[in-house]
């Protein structure tokens, strides 16, 4: 049993609160996460909180 305290440490990751599609709930500190490609098009985006994006391994888009 480990406790995932994450530092708070204020770097310059905005905390924005809303939908995170990965669990389909509203969280803070959602990150847009351009995890589909569809081909030259438009690709789409979605949001994804903390927890998710260590859960599926999810880059946000502006980590890129
Ligand atoms: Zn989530």
């Amino acid at each position: 049993m480990s406790e995932s305290t994450q530092p708070t440490t204020t770097e310059d990751t905005p905390t924005a609160y809303g939908l995170c599609h990965w669990h389909q709930g509203y969280a803070s500190g959602i990150r847009l996460i351009n995890a589909i490609e569809q081909g030259s098009g438009s690709g789409i985006t979605h949001f994804a909180c903390g927890p998710c994006r260590e859960l599926h391994r999810l880059t946000p888009f502006a980590d890129r």
